[in-house]
């Protein structure tokens, strides 16, 4: 085979948000295509009426290109086979499944819902009933417009095998397969049917999907042998696990007391949290593939020049959100920090707050090794933008202090502060240096209170820089604010 002629889709359901098993789907996909200089496709596959979920198209789509995924042909871009979207396409489906009735390789099936209720709790498949009956009866009922749906013609005996790249062959007794729909009573074909018939018409040469479609493999194998058409490639990725590697990936939110840093897994979700898409990518793309086990940091670029099958691992990865946080972190580290303020701002913004670009001069070196998403940084920023902190006397007072000490730093810490003619951290951290060792207490027990005084919190960018970009009014007065609070409960 020319490799220039590759083909390849993602084929998603618009059921529901994009989750980090469907993008690294669509990414090898992608990266497939890229590097064989082929042709990359966008299908929607949505004849499953009672899944669809409104909206969801589009979102997918956002998703997709915010990550730098994009395809050649698709419901947005048009192309030669269209239309992309299933369920424009099932008078075509139609055609096939009633050209496998004409060839004796599916039937017309009259079984009622309740007919088919009664022999399920017997059987657990479909008991072949209408299997038989002579093709001039069933066409004459479908044409007198009785109700019926098209089943395959399922082999009985022998096994059906077919090979996957990466998995070798897999071989399923014949007898544990039904006689399955392929057509519905509903007007739409089932997702077996059209995605086999729209792969073969759309040229699609290599299938790389999730192993889920695993347990239909030789069901779909059967559908284009039974059409005479020769099989795709077929590449079925492993499933994602869970953090720790138990169960498989599904929930919404994968925080849990065993793992407290994990995030969602649907791409909206990390993107309205500030993780950088590049992080991602290179997150995703290790989840099932390596090129040499010891290369880990990658963007696109790169990757679509190296990426290849061969290299999948079979084998289910658990999901490390740890190694996400360590990506996105490296993406921070190399912007400047104008881009770094532009990141941010929008979350701020987002928070109630109104930061100007002077004072996110100032700040953004505080907080940008500190910092893992961009929304991180509104709990680190957000003090230098309220006009009001809320405390609770009781914060302020440590562990090991007491209320009496407690205001007897803050009255002397205010004292020192007022004294200077202007705040700068050099001198604010002297000054302050030489007060602890004069209360005899460790610079920790001074700066903490001091710090919750300031900002509502235990933890803070860096003090002494904070102090300074407060200014003296707000220090003073937020100092004076605390010692009131402490002075009522005392
Ligand atoms: N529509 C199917 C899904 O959303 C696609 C399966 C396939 O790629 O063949 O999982």
């Amino acid at each position: 085979m020319n490799i220039s002629s590759t083909r390849v889709r993602f084929a998603p359901s618009p059921t529901g948000h994009l989750h980090i098993g469907g993008a690294r789907t669509a990414l090898y996909n992608y990266l497939f295509a890229r590097r064989n200089g082929g042709s990359m496709l966008l299908r929607i596959e949505d004849t499953d009426r009672n899944r669809y979920v409104e909206g969801s198209e589009e979102q997918l789509i956002k998703d997709l290109k915010w990550l730098g995924i994009n395809w050649d042909e698709g419901p947005d871009v048009g192309g030669i086979h269209s239309p992309y979207t299933q369920s424009e396409r099932t008078k075509l489906h139609r055609s096939h499944a009633e050209h496998l009735v004409n060839i004796g390789k599916a039937y017309y099936c009259f079984c009622n819902k309740a007919r088919l209720k009664s022999i399920r709790s017997g059987y657990n498949k479909y008991d072949g009933h209408c299997r038989d009956t002579d093709t001039n009866i069933t066409l004459q009922r479908v044409a007198s417009g009785e109700e019926h749906t098209i089943r395959f013609r399922s082999p009985n005996r022998g096994t059906t095998t077919v090979n996957d790249l990466i998995r070798k062959n897999i071989t399923v007794q014949n007898e544990q397969l039904e006689d399955f729909i392929l057509f519905k009573s509903d007007g739409f074909p089932v997702y077996h049917l059209a995605a086999m018939v729209d792969d073969h018409v759309m040229g699609i040469t290599h299938v790389i999907r999730g192993e889920e479609w695993l347990s239909s493999l030789a069901k779909h194998a059967l559908i284009i042998r039974a059409f005479g058409w020769s099989e795709p490639v077929w590449c079925h990725l492993s499933v994602l696990k869970q953090p720790g590697g138990k169960g498989k990936m599904s929930k919404r939110d994968a925080k849990t007391e065993e793992h407290p840093d994990s995030h969602s897994i649907f791409v909206h979700d990390l993107r309205n949290r500030g993780f950088h898409p590049g992080a991602i990518i290179n997150w995703m793309v290790l989840m099932g593939w390596s090129l040499d086990d010891k290369q880990e940091d990658f963007n696109l670029v790169d990757l679509e020049k190296v990426f290849d099958l061969e290299r999948i691992n079979p084998s289910p990865a658990a999901v490390n959100f740890g190694k996400l946080d360590h990506f996105q972190g490296k993406y921070v580290r190399q912007m400047s920090e104008s881009e770094i303020a532009a990141n941010i701002k929008p979350f701020l913004f987002k928070s109630g707050l109104e930061p100007d670009d002077t004072m996110m001069s100032k700040l953004v070196p505080l907080i940008k090794n500190r910092i893992v998403t961009f929304e991180d940084s509104v709990q680190w920023l957000s003090f230098f933008f309220k006009k009001e902190i809320i405390l609770a006397p009781s914060d302020l007072v440590g562990k090991k202090s007491t209320i009496k000490e407690t205001l007897v730093i803050l009255q002397q810490v205010k004292l020192t502060l007022e004294q200077l003619p202007s705040l700068e951290h050099e001198n604010i951290e002297s000054k302050l240096r030489l007060l602890a060792n004069k209360l005899d207490l460790k610079l920790g027990q001074l700066l903490n209170p001091v710090r919750l005084a300031i900002s509502g919190q235990q933890v803070s960018p860096p003090l002494f820089e904070t102090l300074e970009i407060l200014g003296s009014d707000l220090v003073l007065d937020r100092i004076q604010e605390a010692i009131k609070l402490l002075e009522d409960i005392y």
